[in-house]
């Protein structure tokens, strides 16, 4: 079976989950479960609520489960910290045969009293996976017993890998942080002050970020999650403004605290010239203050002068190279397809895990005609999408990475294990050397099987 607008087969129930740019609008099945048989590139509900908690670094994190749930997402994102670095370890209750037939409360109960007395976390959270939702341990009423017992929020995280996707997840990681949301002293906060929500802090993004809105004269009330703070977090109600990357995992607490505590929310991407610019001036104009505004223009400016030289050498090499996109969010890959455009590439192909119709209604418009749009793809899906279209570069994240380099195709890590900023304007430099160092790198023509015919795509992935 093969789709319009380009020939390669494809499994019958994936197919209303591709679309090809053309004249026809676009209809896209999305926000569904993963088709039976495709292997999806998505994770379970508890990896979702897994990196979304991640980088609150003074909590304790326990994954309530069989040992390899938490050997799956321990030390899963690159996010750093400013102090403590109690999320880089992982905690298990080691679930087995007899807990599985008697319960495994007990054993719950114990692990959080000795981590608590070992670590004097500021808060805990206890994330339940597949088999806890199967045999029904009551881990709300653990979490409540530990909470009074220890006077720290032990928090359940309702994340049963098996209950939806990765983005119920991240509603599950949002409902837990919203429990500690409105709990903490809001003394000393300025009106003109932010949350900066779906910064994960990846190789220090965060900080840069926070110097940027900081040096607009614009107070940071949290970073949620990234270099995050429990009792940050308890007083994030006080900020007059959510300021949302990430829009896939973090939408649901920005509209929980604009419901609960009045405070509106933009969306924004740090990715790209353009984004990271239009994500200052969204903040100052959201503010309508002179200096702010002024503040911001000059940011922009200082940073344009030294970067816009320097790109202009990486985009002669790279003019007319083309790239394919998968990430887990859209908005993220709305910021790769500009960011790509200025460094003269063009995407062919381009999809994420969770996006939703908007979104792709976005990213189709963004691309050029005959770009490939795919959402929750698999595999063998993308590797042909990859051959057919003739890409030059691969973005995408650890999953994505064995399948670009076996097809011999270059590569750019831009998801949770990096260890180089792309945000903000050095991430862009950053970006562009990364994207330059590895398509034009002489190994590729070395690869058997790249840009391969109709006859590589029935052998599919060796
Ligand atoms: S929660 Fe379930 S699907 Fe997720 S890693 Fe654990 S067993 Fe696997």
């Amino acid at each position: 079976m093969t789709m319009p607008g380009h020939n390669l087969p494809i499994l019958d129930a994936r197919k209303p989950h591709v679309h090809t740019k053309g004249d026809q609008p676009i209809n896209i099945a999305c926000e569904k479960h993963s088709v039976a048989g495709s292997v999806s590139q998505r994770a379970c509900v508890f990896c979702g609520s897994r990196v979304v908690l991640y980088p609150i670094a003074d909590a304790v994190h326990l994954v309530h489960g069989p040992i390899g749930c938490a050997a799956y997402t321990w030390d899963i994102r690159g996010s750093l910290s400013s102090g403590p670095e109690l999320h880089r370890l992982s905690f298990s209750t080691d679930l087995r045969e007899k807990d599985v037939i008697y319960g495994g409360e007990k054993k719950l109960e114990q692990a959080l009293d000795e981590l608590i007395a070992q670590y004097s976390p500021k808060a805990a959270f206890v994330y339940s996976t597949c088999i806890v939702g199967l045999i029904g341990d009551d881990v709300e009423a653990v979490c409540r017993k530990l909470t009074e017992a220890k006077g720290i929020p032990v928090i359940p995280v309702h994340s049963e890998g098996f209950k939806g996707t990765k983005k119920d997840g991240y509603h599950a990681a949002c409902a837990a942080m919203f429990s500690l949301v409105g709990t903490g002293d809001t003394a000393g906060i300025k009106p003109h002050s932010i949350n900066i929500l779906g910064e994960f802090n990846l190789a220090g993004e965060a900080w840069m970020i926070r110097r940027y809105y900081e040096r607009m004269g614009v107070q940071v009330v949290s970073t949620i999650t990234g270099d995050g703070r429990i009792d940050d977090i308890r007083r994030s109600h006080g900020a007059t403004l959510n300021v949302v990357q990430c829009s896939g995992s973090m939408m649901p607490l920005a509209k929980m605290m604009q419901e609960q505590y009045g405070i509106p929310f933009i969306r924004v991407s740090y990715f790209g010239v353009e984004d990271v610019a239009n994500a200052l001036y969204d903040v100052a104009s959201h503010f309508k203050d002179q200096a702010i505004t002024h503040n911001a223009q000059q940011i922009v400016r200082a940073e344009l002068e030294g970067l816009l030289p320097a790109l202009t050498r990486f985009r002669n090499d790279l003019t007319g190279k083309r790239a394919a996109i998968y990430t887990g969010g859209a908005f993220k890959a709305f910021s790769l397809v500009r960011a790509l455009r200025k460094l003269g590439m063009q995407t062919v192909v381009a999809g994420s895990q969770t996006g939703g119709r908007e979104d792709y209604e976005q990213l189709r418009n963004l691309c050029d005609d005959g770009a490939i749009i795919v959402d929750d793809t698999n595999p063998v899906e993308l590797a042909r999408f990859v051959q057919e279209r003739q890409v030059d570069l691969l973005i995408g994240g650890v999953k994505e990475r064995p399948i670009a380099y076996k097809l011999g195709i270059a590569f750019c890590d831009h998801n949770h294990e990096r260890k180089i900023a792309l945000a903000g304007f050095e991430g862009m430099l950053n970006f562009a050397k990364e994207v330059h160092g590895s398509v034009t790198s002489p190994v590729w023509r070395f690869a058997p099987y790249r840009h391969a015919t109709e006859a590589s795509n029935q052998r599919g992935i060796a």
